[in-house]
């Protein structure tokens, strides 16, 4: 299986190449050139698979450059027992016939990127072998919290690879920060930028494009990358969870094979959402994907109008993770509402760019329709429906997964009954500040101390990382301006 370009380049790929580099030589996404079918019979195999089975026989389908046994390899390291709190890895919880929650935050820092960032680099180290690949990759992240940590853990140590994190110092949680500055590992450097995300993501775009950084490296035998969330071999292991609940649930009696779902997932770059497209497309029996979005509601629009407008006000919200207005993954989706004509894409991303926005027209907006649905649920809406699942179901919901449960809420009244399956993308604990101000507990507290207020209110446990955190020792005390992030860069990777 190759890979192809969104933006209709003549450039084919291995997989291999496709995750080493990222990003298409055009500027587009990476795409498989065709989509491997995925028929229930061969799901109905994965009832007596783990989940490193699991996903290690969906992605032979898209890895076709990795042996099988590699792929058992790299599925065994990233989803461990040592580094996931669940057996099951992702673990799905029926409130009711109507609602299953797939907890996705049983991995080291208690949010869903671990999934995904967990195998990243197994799948890189590999790909850099198969390519004939010397150099040492870095990785440059800019974070508002969830990545950066995700992405320490998923590369310590991990051979021919180092990680430089950068945060805005006064824009992370404190639980937020303390993962990141505690974090182990020969591999990893930390260090917080005299400014906010923005700041911090622009410092990172500016090094990837600066031609005399990359050759100083280059003679260094270094060469850069990035664990964002464009990258194939990122957006590749979400598909294996949304397979991997559905046939939970058949085994648990809960549906019938062939029966249809939705599922409701709290957006923010389009990644989550857009594997669950994938396994749409490849025969799973989804009815809708319910696109749920906090008030930076630029996707709810899209799908609504067909018009994508990126020129609105930026809300702080509850829900950090999903506080973004340029969701880059929904290219790829673009790409096959077009039927693959590559000019529309190119044309929609050139207006992004450029004007802040497009419009799909009428037609294809229909297409998306059929498939996606979309609400929108503010910081209230979002703290009411914490209180309230906890209230009647003792069920805690972090305000990520609250968004997307209200959302799908908002779906049933259009009258579809169709279970849903909610994508649980974060650990209640690693919000608990807002967790407990909807429970009606006063925030007045450390987060460490509210860690656990919120243990003891709700008898829920403390996710041992979260827990150990507050006594670990601070080992990265690196702080540097947006300007001084390049010098910062090149001193770490001496
Ligand atoms: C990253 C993240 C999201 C958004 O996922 P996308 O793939 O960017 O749409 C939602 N919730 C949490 C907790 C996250 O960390």
């Amino acid at each position: 299986m190759n890979y192809i370009s969104t933006r209709g380049s003549k450039e084919r790929v291995s997989s291999a190449e496709a995750i080493k580099r990222g990003l298409a030589e055009d500027g587009g996404l990476f795409i498989p050139e065709a989509l491997p079918e995925f028929s229930l019979t061969m799901l109905t195999r994965w009832k007596n698979m783990d989940y490193r089975q699991r996903a290690a026989d969906l992605l032979k389908l898209f890895l076709t450059d990795y042996s099988e046994d590699e792929l058992k390899a790299c599925t065994a390291a990233a989803y461990s027992e040592e580094k996931f709190s669940e057996a099951a890895i992702a673990p799905i919880r029926s409130l009711d016939r109507q609602h299953h929650i797939l907890e996705l935050w049983h991995g080291p820092t208690s949010a869903f990127k671990d999934m995904a960032l967990q195998l990243l680099p197994q799948l890189l180290t590999k790909a850099l072998l198969k390519t004939g690949e010397n150099s040492q990759i870095a990785i440059l992240v800019a974070t508002s919290g969830d990545t950066g940590k995700a992405a320490l853990e998923g590369f310590r140590d991990v051979e021919q690879t180092k990680v430089v994190v950068f945060y805005p110092k006064d824009g992370v949680s404190e639980i937020q920060r303390m993962q990141m500055l505690s974090q182990g590992g020969s591999n990893v450097a930390v260090v917080a930028v005299e400014g906010n995300f923005d700041d911090a993501q622009s410092g990172v775009k500016e090094i990837f494009s600066d031609a005399g950084v990359k050759q100083r490296l280059q003679a260094k035998q270094i060469r850069l990358s990035s664990a964002n969330s464009i990258n194939w071999g990122r957006l590749a292991p979400q598909i294996v969870y949304y397979f991997s609940a559905y046939i939970d649930l058949v085994a648990a009696g809960q549906l019938t094979l062939g029966e249809k779902v939705n599922f409701v997932v709290p957006t923010g770059n389009f990644g989550n959402i857009l594997a669950g497209y994938y396994a749409k497309q490849m025969g799973l029996p989804i009815g809708r994907l319910i696109c749920a979005a906090n008030p930076n509601n630029v996707l709810t629009d899209f799908i609504r109008t067909g018009k994508y407008d990126r020129s609105r006000a930026f809300h702080k919200t509850i829900s950090p993770s999903m506080d973004i207005l340029i969701s880059s993954n929904l290219e790829r989706m673009l790409y096959y509402i077009a039927d693959g004509r590559c000019e529309l894409v190119e044309g929609w991303m050139k207006s992004l760019k450029e004007k802040g926005g497009y419009d799909i027209g009428a037609k294809l907006l229909q297409k998306v329709q059929d498939i996606f649905w979309s609400e929108w649920v503010s910081d209230e809406l979002t703290q009411e429906t914490i209180r309230k699942v906890y209230e009647e179901r003792n069920y805690l919901l972090d305000p990520h997964t609250a968004v997307a449960w209200q959302a799908g809420e908002a779906y049933r009244k259009t009258g579809d009954e169709t279970p849903q399956i909610i994508l649980s993308t974060a650990s209640p604990f690693k919000f608990n500040d807002s967790v407990l101000k909807a429970l009606g507990v006063a925030a007045t507290e450390t987060e460490f101390a509210m860690l656990k207020t919120l243990a003891a209110k709700t008898g829920w446990t403390i996710p041992t990382q979260l827990a150990e955190l507050e006594n670990l020792p601070i080992l990265h005390k690196d702080i540097c301006t947006p300007k001084g992030m390049q010098q910062c860069v090149e001193d770490i990777l001496q």
